[in-house]
């Protein structure tokens, strides 16, 4: 049988507090989530009958500060994968150095079923359910899979109603008319491009002219695209789930996304060649972005590939297998928990203005953000470097040292 979510994050613990010679108390307290919550959630269906659906809300570790972390509605979620994505959480706000801790939350079941009526029934018994660990200074979630910005609006406005308080910092990537932030949807793919500048920056090379290749057009993809080629680079081949295309010369990012907005993909786009979408591994690149799913560069990929810089837009692109061989071979994979941090980050400056109840210009957004995810780009760098390991391993070892630092500082209670 293989490894759970949550014995994999495990693993991944005890490899990295090794490592950073980490004290073994410290290990142990992050071995277990400092709490875990199982609801049932009874929701009227359209039809007059009661469904009861099952849901958790885990705080992995909240030494930091408040726990941090999406809620995902879907078929298959359970509570190892929830912890494991708690955890996860923890390291990643660490890495950025957020004042948070880690929190994830989910509720088993299927949105494409249910009406806009039940969905919103279900969010709010859900939150209902888990609020004693919710609040602005307890545990701020956010959206993740097939949650999106309405559904945070429920959930702040059944915390807000049942507490008889406005608590806009109760949640993040609400929308912009309830305290939501500027600049929240494009911050996942604005902190991937700082990570491709500053790791290309670290092997001597700039962006201008240098070739990008793209997995995913959707809601971090497509927006890459337009940034990479504003910052000068070629983006020769770009896949979705519909197939792939490739143009050596560069690719048009409006008029392919033009393109995409009226087919729904990237496959049959005039302004280039079409390609198997698993031929884009083959395309040579300076840079490759996998912005879509899970798992797709293997060990066979990983071979394959003709790159210097990978950047992981999307969670757990790259295999243990493959990072082996991408070290090997010595391709630099800068890791999804650094790599995608754009989005938290924006989360972050979402709480920080509601709390202080003043809105930032987009411009400060961006180039605060700009600046948090540089330095955790140069820290990691340093700590893998000093290492002598991989950047997710540094990574990894850098948010260890970072979380024990606070559990030493806060001591135990009681
Ligand atoms: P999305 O659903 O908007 O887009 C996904 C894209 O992947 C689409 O273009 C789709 O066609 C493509 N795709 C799906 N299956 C494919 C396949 N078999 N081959 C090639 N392409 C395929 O999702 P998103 O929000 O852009 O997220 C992409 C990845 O980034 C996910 O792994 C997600 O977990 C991660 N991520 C997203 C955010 C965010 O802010 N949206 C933040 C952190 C991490």
């Amino acid at each position: 049988m293989s490894a759970s979510a949550w014995e994999t994050v495990l693993a991944r613990l005890d490899a990295a507090a090794e490592l950073g010679g980490i004290d073994p108390d410290i290990q142990r307290f992050l071995r277990s989530p400092r709490r875990v919550l199982e609801v049932s959630v009874p929701v009227k269906m359209d039809d007059g009958r009661i469904e009861v659906f099952t849901g958790w809300r885990v705080h992995h570790d909240t030494t930091r500060g408040p726990g941090k972390g999406g809620i995902r509605f879907h078929p298959s979620v359970d509570v190892d994968e929830v912890k494991a994505l708690a955890a996860m959480m923890t390291f990643k706000t660490a890495i950025l150095d957020l004042p948070f801790g880690g929190a994830k939350g989910g509720v088993r079941c299927d949105p494409a079923k249910l009406s806009l009526g039940e969905l919103e029934r279900l969010t709010r018994r859900y939150t209902y359910e888990i609020s004693p660990l919710l609040g602005p200074e307890r545990d701020v979630p956010a959206p993740d899979i097939n949650t999106d910005g309405r559904v945070m609006a429920w959930l702040m406005d059944t915390l807000s109603m049942t507490q008889r308080e406005f608590l806009p910092g109760s949640v993040t990537g609400k929308p912009l008319s309830v305290g939501g932030t500027r600049g929240h949807s494009g911050a996942t793919s604005a902190g991937v491009l700082v990570c491709a500048r500053a790791a290309f920056r670290e092997l001597g090379l700039s962006l201008a002219g240098r070739r990008a290749v793209i997995q995913g057009f959707g809601k971090v993809g497509g927006p890459l695209a337009f940034l990479l080629h504003s910052a000068g680079m070629r983006v020769v081949a770009v896949a979705d789930v519909g197939g792939a295309v490739v143009n050596g010369g560069g690719l048009d990012p409006f008029a392919l996304s033009d393109h995409v907005a009226a087919t729904g993909s990237v496959a049959g786009f005039p302004g280039g060649d079409e390609l198997a979408a698993d031929s884009i591994w083959d395309i040579e690149s300076d840079l490759l972005v996998p912005a879509a799913l899970g798992g797709v560069i293997d060990e066979l990929v990983a071979k394959r590939v003709q790159t210097k810089v990978i950047v992981e837009a999307a969670n757990g692109p790259t295999t243990a297998e493959a990072q082996e061989v991408l070290d090997e071979r010595g391709i630099v994979v800068v890791p999804d928990i650094l790599a995608n941090a754009g989005g938290v980050t924006a989360s972050y400056f979402e709480w920080a203005q509601s709390r202080q109840g003043y809105p930032w210009d987009e411009g400060i957004v961006a180039e605060r953000l700009r600046a948090q995810m540089e330095a955790a780009f140069v820290d990691v760098w340093a700590r893998a470097q000093v290492l002598g390991t991989d950047l997710r391993t540094g990574a990894f070892v850098l948010a260890l040292e970072r979380i024990a630092e606070a559990i030493e500082a806060r001591g135990l209670f009681p």
